[in-house]
């Protein structure tokens, strides 16, 4: 072999090995690359098995929920999604089954705390006013037209007010002794058996230390007692017993014209419908005489609510009817919740 021929085969070999080292690289790096990626997607895959396993509700806590805007119901759903997504049947969170599709019934016991017991702040609280051309503390009567929660301040209003009788409603008109007590032991017994069949209750006040002004105890028809949104309750039921030595049952019956935003044409007839079913419950539970339905159309509640409204009128708390009243809290409430759930059945 001459010296010109070993070069070319010394060349040609290290030329070979040369390119099966850079080959045998190339494969190694090449196979720990696809090692690489393989480990890649496994930890991507059990990050994603461990994401899909974190509550995704986790970090928003009930009460933020329920700040939402949205009501309770948003509340449910937002849960139920969650618990959807993971496979679990049943969550609670906190109170989170409170208005899970639930109606909403507005129980408002009449009267309360007595306005000369109340003090300033007090009575600003709940939503009454100091006015000063009557030199007393009360509310207005009626919304004005076209509007809605701004009151008629006496003028722009539908004239509903009684006869010879001002658009102020003064404060101390609906004070009372025996009566708050009746009303709230009723309405309690109520909301007992109302969430019992399923019901979500707002009660407009649940002690006598507390005396809303009717304009308060309308927001509560509102989620939140948020009047500038559209109400939520089913129905709006007021708790009261009469006065003036009479005996029996009945219901105050609405029939004038009432133009506050919301209601529906249906409004004077459906509200009429729920009272006297009501009575009829009353009446057969307590033994109290059914009476016809009184005729005093222009009352405060009967301009403000946006809802159909029942006003009940439960026996004579200044006659042997008392002794009915205060012996029969629990079957009064019962009776309520019985005639409340039937209207809405039949509506
Ligand atoms: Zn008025
Ligand atoms: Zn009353």
């Amino acid at each position: 072999m001459s010296d010109k021929r070993l070069k070319v085969c010394l060349r040609g070999a290290a030329v070979f090995l040369a390119v099966s080292i850079v080959f045998c690289i190339a494969v190694i790096c090449g196979v720990n690359i696809q090692k690489s990626n393989m480990e890649k997607q496994r930890l991507d895959t059990e990050t994603k098995l461990a994401e899909m396993q974190m509550p995704t509700f986790a970090p928003q806590s009930t009460e933020e929920v329920k700040n939402d805007g949205d009501g309770a119901t948003g509340e449910s759903n937002a849960v139920k999604t969650a618990a959807d997504a993971l496979g679990i049947d049943d969550v609670t969170v906190g109170q989170s089954q409170s208005g899970a599709g639930k109606k909403v019934i507005v129980l408002d016991a009449g009267h309360g705390k007595s306005s000369s017991e109340m003090t300033s702040d007090e009575k600003t609280a709940e939503g009454y006013e100091y006015n000063e051309s009557k030199g007393n503390w009360g509310e207005w009567r009626h919304y004005k037209n076209g509007t809605f929660g701004e009151n008629c301040h006496g003028s722009g209003c539908t004239g509903l007010s009684p006869e010879n009788a001002s658009c102020w409603y003064s404060m101390g008109n609906a004070d009372r002794d025996t009566e708050p007590q009746i009303n709230l032991d009723n309405a309690l017994a109520a909301q007992k058996y109302l969430e019992q069949m399923g019901y979500e209750v707002r009660m407009t006040r649940t002690s006598n230390e507390q005396n809303p002004s009717m304009d308060k105890r309308v927001s509560y028809c509102f989620p939140n007692n948020d009047t500038t949104s559209a109400p939520d309750a089913a129905a709006y039921v007021c708790i009261h017993s009469n006065a003036g030595g009479g005996r029996g049952t009945s219901y105050i019956a609405l029939g004038a014209d009432y133009e506050q935003k919301f209601i529906g044409s249906d409004f004077v007839e459906k509200s009429n419908e729920m009272g006297n079913i009501i009575n009829q419950k009353v009446a057969a539970a307590t033994g109290l005489s059914q009476n016809s339905p009184i005729n005093t159309p222009y009352l405060i509640l009967f301009n403000k609510c946006p809802v159909p409204i029942a006003y009940m009128e439960i026996g004579f708390y200044d006659s042997s009817d008392l002794s009915i009243l205060q012996s029969s809290g629990d079957e009064i409430g019962k009776a309520i919740a019985e005639g409340i759930d039937e209207f809405l059945k039949n509506n």
